[in-house]
């Protein structure tokens, strides 16, 4: 018989990025004691450097689109509670068209298949529904619009969290912490070693530390899938653009940026980078000026787009491509959010964690996505 699950008296958040920034906030909910310990700042990680396109658009398993839907339902909530957060967080759809010589139309007639809100529309019916795209860029066959997508910025909502946690009066947040691993004393998980010599002991520990995830778990001999890729997003400078929706076209992607610039990214420019023995990644400037060039021919009036800065480092894939929730099998009290699409996942993820640790509820929607299926 299994012990019955015991409420912990003290829980560590590994991890400054949105993962440990809403589990953090549903344990402050809660009430439970915690210490959100980050190696560097609050959204130094992916989710600094991140298309954050809200979605679950495209083909994938029933679970994984499930827990997308619950994703973008918990960021409609967010924009509902939370004043000013339009600044940060939009519903103006998303736009896909597809490459020269293939369609997209298979996958719009899956997406209306899987309830997912999905119109096609002529490359002339285009300006009558999204803003600042050029029709003639667009694929002859047409585009689908989904309408229920949006973007975020996940630095302004981890700010925003941030505030809401230091509220409730519970939480430690400790900052340019260094490296820090879990210690774990007898197969359990009994507290966090920093990078800069303290130990912290708890009850639970939650690893919430992007693509660094499947090192730190490693060296605990916790086995677990990584494919995690070299990957960056560009930001221009500011300009008047007029896109209000998130654009996915075949050979860049694009959304508006808070500061009123815009952000990119695209498969191509990513396998072009290349990266050291060290894992030090880099991207060619040319790269970089073609992605821009690439965003410029898209977009209404071709504006000349000025580079501000790249945002380069992992993108954060689990081997299989689906995401890891919950408490690993061979260490008690050691619980992980490690995924893929986070901007999308970033609120429920916080709150099936925090269920999961406190109440050792493990929901059904989770099931599909355990920590143990590393396993051999
Ligand atoms: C280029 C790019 C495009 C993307 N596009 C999309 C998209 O369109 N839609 C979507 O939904 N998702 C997208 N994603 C994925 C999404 O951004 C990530 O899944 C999400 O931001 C991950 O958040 P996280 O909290 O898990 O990790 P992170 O944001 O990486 O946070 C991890 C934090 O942990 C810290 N840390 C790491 N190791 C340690 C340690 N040992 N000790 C202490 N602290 C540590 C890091 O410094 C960081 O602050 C994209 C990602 C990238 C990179």
């Amino acid at each position: 018989m299994s012990t019955p699950h015991q409420a912990p008296d003290h829980v560590i958040v590994i991890g400054g990025g949105i993962f440990g920034a809403s589990t953090t906030e549903q344990l402050a909910r809660k009430g439970v004691r915690t210490t959100w310990v980050t190696s560097g700042t609050l959204a130094d990680g992916a989710s600094g450097r991140t298309l954050a396109w809200l979605n679950s658009a495209g083909f994938r398993s029933e679970p994984y689109h499930r827990i997308r839907l619950e994703g973008i339902s918990r960021w409609r909530d967010f924009a509902a509670r939370v004043p000013g957060s339009q600044d940060y967080l939009r519903f103006h759809g998303g736009l896909t068209w597809a490459k020269p010589g293939q369609s997209h139309k298979e996958r719009y007639r899956y997406e209306r298949a899987h309830d997912y809100v999905s119109a096609w529309l002529s490359p002339e019916q285009v300006p009558g529904t999204v803003a600042a795209v050029d029709p003639a860029a667009v694929d002859p066959e047409g585009a689908i619009f989904n309408a229920d997508e949006g973007w975020v910025d996940l630095p302004s909502v981890i700010a925003e969290l941030r505030t809401e946690i230091e509220t409730y009066g519970v939480t430690e947040i400790i900052e340019n912490a260094g490296r820090c691993v879990p210690v774990v004393e007898g197969g359990r998980a009994v507290g966090v070693l920093t990078g800069t010599g303290q130990r912290i002991d708890a009850d639970a520990v939650v690893l919430a530390t992007g693509p660094q995830t499947p090192g730190i778990l490693d060296e605990l001999k916790v086995p677990m899938g990584d494919d995690s890729p070299a990957a960056f997003v560009a930001f221009t400078k500011p300009l008047d653009h007029g896109l209000t929706s998130v654009l996915n076209t075949p050979r860049v992607a694009i959304r508006p940026a808070v500061d009123g610039g815009l952000v990119m990214d695209s498969g191509w420019s990513e396998r072009a980078m290349t990266v050291d023995e060290d894992g030090t990644p880099h991207v060619s400037d040319e790269v970089v000026t073609t992605l821009l060039q690439e965003a410029t021919a898209v977009l209404a009036g071709h504006p000349e787009l000025e580079l501000d800065h790249i945002g380069m480092g992992y993108k954060p894939i689990p081997g299989d491509g689906e995401p890891v929730i919950g408490e690993t099998d061979d260490v008690a009290g050691l619980y992980v959010a490690f995924s893929h699409s986070g901007a999308t996942q970033g609120l429920v993820m916080g709150e099936l964690i925090a269920d999961e640790v406190v109440g050792g509820q493990v929901s059904e929607l989770t099931l599909p996505f355990r920590p143990g299926r590393y396993k051999a």
